[in-house]
């Protein structure tokens, strides 16, 4: 049986006439730019993250740079991030001609080591910026006390978790900016790109405002240079269509994540993921395995048609457009071996007890 790695038709097959409704609605009063539908689903996002303020831009990619730019991130400065995440985590702070400073990660979690981040800091540094890496927060306690020591802003790269939990605190919530993606495959996906920031910071939201319109403020008037980078109204219509069913997505993903947990435990050289008890709502947007038989459990998937991807087959110190950094292959042995060995499988909300099985059994068959 084919098992897609995610099915997004199976969910506009129920939510057809309401996102319907949003894009007509949309059509009908014709305020594509920055219209009403922007504005609610910000003050809709704000209020799941538990933060007075939210910037609907145009992707997750622009969230992390406006919020870098909001933090004052230029040349000569330095950002600290993990050395084990979707490529914009790093390529923004380098367009923003910053230097990205990597840290290696925790095995267990796959996000940044709060135990190597100090030894990074230097005079330079201006922000922290975990990720918080298919669906599980970073240990942000540390980091939080490491930016207080040190007076650093921490930007949360949270485009994989929104909704997700740290000691029952949510995710953007905690840092000084928390950037959400809605890129179709994370657990809120609109119809095409979009992003949101979360802040506390008054002074912060403000310029995250103007910076997505050019750095304009009042009309015609700019400050600073800025960018074109709004969220679509259209996305945003559909986006709050889809909002109300977030939290029992995340919730079904978890229970898919509960069952492989169950019937993958124990099986030699698999390991399952690790949820740490600070992490008191993991969202899965991944359900990532690692195993030093990778290949054979990928070749097996193949034959079978069953979706698999690899979250993430190069660190960014081996990337190619990172060289001019200086880092040496053998520096990151975790995020190494994390690239080495991680595989994700199909853990999407409309995944049927008949899809799931024939994952596992298939995994099992390679493993046991
Ligand atoms: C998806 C993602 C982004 C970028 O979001 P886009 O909306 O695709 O620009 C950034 N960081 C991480 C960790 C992501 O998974």
């Amino acid at each position: 049986m084919a098992v897609p790695l995610l099915d997004l038709s199976r969910q506009y097959a129920y939510l057809k006439p309401e996102i319907e409704k949003a894009v007509f609605d949309v059509m009908e009063n014709s305020s594509f730019i920055l219209g009403p539908q922007v504005a609610r689903l910000e003050e809709q996002v704000a209020a799941l993250s538990g933060v007075p303020y939210a910037v609907g831009v145009a992707s997750g990619t622009d969230a992390l740079l406006i919020a870098l730019r909001a933090c004052d991130v230029g040349p000569g400065d330095e950002v600290i991030t993990s050395n084990f995440s979707f490529f914009a985590s790093a390529g923004v702070i380098s367009r923003l001609g910053a230097r990205p400073v990597f840290v290696d990660i925790d095995l267990n979690t796959y996000n940044i080591d709060p135990g190597l981040i100090e030894a990074a800091i230097s005079p330079k540094t201006k922000v922290i910026m975990p990720v918080h890496l298919f669906g599980q927060l970073a240990d942000m306690d540390p980091i939080m006390a490491l930016a207080q020591k040190y007076n650093l802003k921490v930007v949360e790269d949270a485009a994989q978790a929104i909704g997700a939990e740290y000691k029952g605190r949510k995710a953007g919530s905690i840092g000084d900016f928390g950037c959400f993606s809605f890129y179709p495959s994370k657990n809120l996906g609109a119809a095409g790109d979009g992003g949101m920031i979360v802040t506390r910071d008054e002074a912060g939201y403000k310029r995250c405002r103007m910076l997505r319109v050019h750095g304009e403020n009042p009309k015609y008037y700019y400050h600073f240079i800025g960018y074109n980078s709004r969220l679509d109204s259209l996305q945003a219509a559909i986006l709050s269509a889809k909002l109300p069913y977030l939290q029992k997505w995340s919730e079904q993903r978890a229970a898919h994540a509960r069952i492989y947990d169950r019937e993958l435990a124990g099986l030699k050289d698999l390991k399952t993921p690790v949820v740490k008890s600070y992490a008191t709502f993991h969202i899965y947007n991944q359900y990532t395995l690692a195993s030093p038989r990778r290949k054979t459990i990928l070749t097996a998937f193949s034959g079978k048609k069953i979706g698999h991807c690899i979250y993430y087959p190069l660190p960014f110190h081996k990337q190619e457009c990172f060289k001019p950094l200086g880092y040496r292959a053998e520096e990151f042995p975790v995020s190494s071996q994390a690239a080495d060995e991680v595989f994700s499988i199909p853990v999407y909300p409309e995944m049927t007890a008949e899809e799931q099985a024939e994952v596992i059994e298939t995994i099992r068959s390679c493993v046991s």
